[in-house]
């Protein structure tokens, strides 16, 4: 059922209660991204830190959830550990068609539970639920666990954290079912401040789809553009991994902490070598008839018997950069033991892959000792970073519990601050230029999939600060309004204006697809002013030098020129987030 407002259940943990309020703002917010800047600004206390039980955890989805294909994610906002500021982290999965069946368009969840606990919302139920038994468990068997607990399947999502998420590590992320997460900037910490080990998302009502010729044909066009033609294909076929083999080519993908961008050792990690070697089957978010998700496999010996057995781990381009090349770690059933790891503990694998690469740097150059890092970690020696990671999830010394809350925090204090990999967070796997840089360092979710920064860097020689800064305004205004909807980006291609207010206008929002310009220009604005109301400094971001210090595929960083784009780009930034006059 469509409506003008939005239909949203706020959720007390310290009482154990919960009430439906409803939100106007459909015209101006549409969803997603502008539904949880919304909320965060109505229930975000900025003079509080990140963990106060008042602070508010945000799941939001779109107009456009459950009626079209690849309208597959959900848009979690909350003050982040990272940085204390406004944050959004967006996840696949089957979270945001639960919500739709639940008849949600958002969940906020604020206070502290007073023991351990997990949520259950549905359409017409609400429980919080003692779990106390599972704090300190891993994110697959409290999986397990949750699963046991809730039968069915379908519409129902479970999100839960592991051991980083409960020890407020800033690299902690939030699992979705499974193969997705809610990962950058800390989501799961804020649940384990909450006590909340998980949520399930029970879409046990009904929800009518439109009858309409117009409606059934729209649907058949975008699927038939997403499965038969090639706008979607290298998503399903090798993935998103194809790409190490053509960033490496560019010399644009970072290894061993961004000492290098290409190296020949890549023929033992490219996407071919991933499907040859490891790829099982492919998966797909609900709603998605693309199934990008490549899941691959380990083999694992039982201890006291002359069997094995294989866990199935999926793999995608960032985490294979991160846990991998980053690492100078060249083979793929290595690569998948780490990633293992790491979901295992709930920690965000790009962040713990950037961190352990600064960490080797910095015991390879004297700067930390074995008394810190424990274990001793060498590029290449998979094992170890194995071993790596569960200090980095339960914060074992002094070292490990200032790494996990971002790596700059370790580097400040033990230093090495110059070939620290952090831009705004740990970087993506995008050594492309000057403009990614900025953009990433500056960006809202310090995401390469804030603007196509990386995209620009390769198509543009020219230094024109004022023609970048414009596009990387434009494009991040463009993918707002699909994370407003809550699209897929893969799917951006598909997604034009055009077609996004076709779809709008089909199901009944004709005002909402009227005016889309004007719907995605307020909620950039507000987005900002989110940010730079939680502290956020943009004049202020500093880029570490070993961006300077690295050949790319442009050569060496222009430093004027990477300054003069920092400088345009916090001043747009500033003016975005001016709130706009009534
Ligand atoms: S393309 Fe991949 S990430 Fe996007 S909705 Fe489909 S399965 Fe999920």
């Amino acid at each position: 059922m469509i409506r003008d407002h939005f239909r949203v259940l706020e959720m007390d943990l310290g009482t154990g209660r919960g009430k439906i309020a409803m939100h106007d703002g459909r015209k101006e917010y549409a969803g997603g991204s502008g539904l949880a800047a919304l909320l965060f600004e109505k229930y975000c206390r900025a003079d509080l830190p990140w963990h106060a039980p008042e602070q508010p955890l945000i799941f939001a989805i779109g107009p456009l959830t459950g009626y079209f294909p690849l309208m597959s994610k959900t848009v979690c906002a909350f003050k982040s550990p990272y940085h204390d500021q406004y944050a959004e982290s967006h996840a696949g999965g089957r979270s945001a068609l639960a919500l739709r069946f639940a008849d949600l368009d958002a969940l906020v969840i604020a206070g502290r539970a007073t023991r351990p606990s997990c949520l259950c919302v549905g359409s017409h139920h609400l429980e919080l639920i003692d779990v106390h038994y599972l704090w300190g468990k891993p994110v697959d068997s409290t999986g397990k666990h949750l699963r046991r607990m809730f039968p069915g399947s379908g519409h129902r999502s479970i999100l839960r954290i592991g051991p980083a998420g409960e020890n407020g590590s800033a690299m902690a992320g939030i699992n979705v079912d499974t193969y997705r997460h809610f990962g950058r900037l800390g989501g799961g910490a804020v649940m384990g401040a909450k006590n909340l080990k998980g949520i399930v998302i029970e879409g046990d009502g009904a929800f009518v789809l439109p009858e309409t010729k117009t409606y059934a044909g729209l649907f058949e066009d975008v699927y038939n553009k997403v499965t038969r033609t090639d706008m979607m294909h290298k998503y399903h076929n090798l993935g998103t991994a194809a790409n190490l083999a053509v960033l490496n080519r560019l010399h644009a993908l970072p290894w061993r902490n961004l000492q290098q961008t290409s190296d020949p050792a890549i023929t033992g990690v490219t996407g071919e070598k991933f499907a040859d070697d490891t790829l099982l089957r492919n998966a797909a978010c609900a709603g998605c008839p693309v199934g990008c998700i490549h899941v691959g496999f380990v083999r694992e010996k039982f201890t006291d018997e002359n069997q094995y057995f294989y866990r199935q781990i999926a793999y995608d381009y960032e985490p294979i950069f991160a846990v991998g090349t980053m690492l100078g770690i060249v083979d793929c059933f290595a690569i998948l033991s780490i990633m293992d790891a790491v979901e295992k503990m709930g920690l965000d694998v790009m962040s713990v892959g950037v961190a352990l690469a600064w960490a080797t740097e910095a015991l390879e150059r004297a700067i930390v000792s074995e008394d810190e890092t424990i274990v001793p970690l060498q590029f290449g020696n998979a094992k170890n970073y194995e071993k790596a990671v569960l200090h980095m999830a339960r914060g074992t010394n002094e070292f490990y519990r200032l790494l996990n809350q971002g790596t700059l925090k370790a580097a400040v204090h033990f230093g090495g601050e110059s070939f620290a990999c952090v831009l705004g967070q740990e970087m993506a796997g995008y050594a492309t230029g000057e403009v990614f840089y900025t953009s990433q360092a500056l960006g809202l979710r310090h995401s390469h999939l804030d603007s196509g920064g990386y995209d620009y860097d390769q198509k543009h020689d020219e230094q024109d600060v004022d023609k970048a800064i414009a596009f990387l305004v434009e494009d991040e205004r463009d993918r707002i309004l699909l994370t407003s909807m809550v699209a897929c980006l893969f799917a951006r291609k598909v997604y034009t204006v055009d077609l996004l207010a076709d779809c709008l206008e089909t199901i009944g929002y004709r005002n909402l697809a009227a005016d889309m310009e004007a719907t995605a220009k307020t909620v950039q604005q507000l987005r900002w002013q989110n940010r730079l109301d939680t502290g956020f400094l943009p004049e202020k971001v500093t880029i570490p030098q070993r961006y300077g210090e690295v050949t790319t595929l442009k050569g060496r960083t222009d430093e004027a020129y990477l300054k003069e784009l920092q400088r345009a780009y916090a001043e747009k930034i500033i003016a975005m987030g001016k709130p706009q006059k009534a």
